[in-house]
């Protein structure tokens, strides 16, 4: 039996910044990891520059059945203290838009720095080793191919279940599930979507093409980018609202924010120029060509009666897509849902039914919107349960 006061079951962002949190208070710390390496979804993140925090996190850029669940972890661990520690490794970044803060380099810097800190913080990291059984009774006994533990606080920071290619497994569910911990419906967030056959067929052609969009699903909006694939949508917007899309729901694609399009065929209403041409001024000419032998067969303005061109201007400003499905859990960058949040305290992460048991990270249901939000909570809640281990 190896004893330990921490044991933390998970070597991604949160249960590294837990871990360096943990041994700076004095605390013992064995972080178990399951891959070879650790951080291997930092690693692939933000195209391989880490999108690693966002400057305007705030509790609103987050879902979860309790809103307010987060604000407490985001307001002592904010944006602002990674970027310190950032510097302090001199790790170069810029801010590419939307205060989204990436690496000049390598995602492999974040994860350098990480492991610096856990050395200097005495953190003990096994990777590769399999965790067969945990109990507990006056401690947690966690039985793993590497040897056995005892420790007085177990953290679960064993993410979701996006992408099992890279190590994701349900193990945080069945560790809740065990102790009789609630969880939430899980689902894939920031997750490309899938148009139905017909539609498919027809857009497919038009797979790389991308389109500055506003993108709607009940009262939320995001303006980014739309990006035609050979099975649907993906792009930013589409990523961001595939979180708040429930199935057999539509959503609505402004295709041309910031212009009234109404205005412009008015203007051009008694022109011979050809709709495809005008809208070739506005749109990647393959989208117009397509958009025109799906909706509106193109002839010259003039042609069109006003009934028409309220029906092109309608369709440009409210395209509204009813998608078929998402690409599901294997291209997703997140798993929405997760452990409930009315059994953590919002304070410490800790359970309320569980003495000495941690969630933290994706685990639990709080997901961020895509721009460096999710990484920001794994910081968060890393560092919060890491005081109180
Ligand atoms: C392609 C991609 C790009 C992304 N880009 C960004 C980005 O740029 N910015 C951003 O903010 N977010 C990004 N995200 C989301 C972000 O990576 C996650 O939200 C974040 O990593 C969650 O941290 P975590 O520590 O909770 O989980 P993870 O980072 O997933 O870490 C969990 C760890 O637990 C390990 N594990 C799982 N099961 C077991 C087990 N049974 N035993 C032992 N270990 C186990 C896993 O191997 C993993 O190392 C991206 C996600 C993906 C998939």
């Amino acid at each position: 039996m190896i004893e330990k006061d921490v044991v933390i079951i998970g070597g991604g962002a949160a249960g590294l910044m837990c871990a360096i949190e943990a041994g700076k208070q004095g605390r013992t710390v064995t972080v178990i990891e399951h891959e070879e390496k650790i951080g291997k979804k930092v690693l692939i993140s933000g195209g391989g520059r880490c999108n690693f925090t966002n400057k305007y996190s705030s509790h609103e850029n987050f879902i979860s059945q309790n809103p307010h669940f987060c604000k407490s972890a985001l307001a002592r661990y904010t944006p602002a203290d990674f970027i310190s520690l950032v510097e302090k490794y001199k790790i170069a970044y810029h801010e590419k838009k939307l205060g989204q803060l990436f690496c000049d380099g390598s995602s492999r810097q974040i994860v350098s720095m990480l492991e610096n800190e856990c050395k200097d913080a005495n953190v003990e990291i096994i990777t590769g080793s399999k965790v067969d059984d945990i109990n507990v009774g006056e401690r947690f006994v966690i039985k793993t191919s590497y040897g056995n533990y005892f420790a007085l606080s177990l953290v679960i920071a064993s993410g979701g279940v996006s992408i099992p290619k890279m190590g994701a497994t349900d193990f945080g569910y069945r560790i809740a599930k065990q102790f009789n911990i609630k969880l939430t419906e899980i689902l894939p967030g920031l997750v490309p979507l899938t148009l139905k056959e017909e539609e498919k067929e027809i857009f497919r052609q038009l797979s790389g093409v991308s389109i500055d969009s506003i993108v709607s699903c009940d009262n939320i909006s995001f303006r980014e980018n739309i990006l035609f694939t050979h099975k649907g949508l993906s792009g930013p917007a589409i990523l961001q609202i595939s979180s708040y899309w429930k199935a057999g729901r539509s959503i609505s694609i402004n295709l041309l924010p910031g212009l009234n399009i109404s205005e412009i065929l008015y203007e051009n209403s008694v022109s011979r120029i050809e709709l495809v041409n005008l809208l070739s001024n506005y749109f990647p000419r393959r989208f117009a060509q397509i958009f025109c032998q799906v909706y509106f067969p193109s002839k010259s303005i003039n042609q069109f009666s006003q009934k028409d061109l309220k029906s092109i201007s309608e369709k440009i400003h409210n395209w509204i897509i009813f998608p078929s499905g998402t690409e599901g859990f294997g291209k997703a960058e997140v798993t929405l849902g997760g452990v409930y949040t009315n059994e953590l305290s919002s304070k410490t992460l800790e359970s309320k039914k569980v003495k000495g048991l941690y969630f933290i990270g994706e685990v639990v249901d709080v997901t961020g919107w895509l721009g460096g939000y999710n990484f920001q909570w794994a910081w968060a809640s890393g560092f919060v349960a890491g005081q109180f281990v």
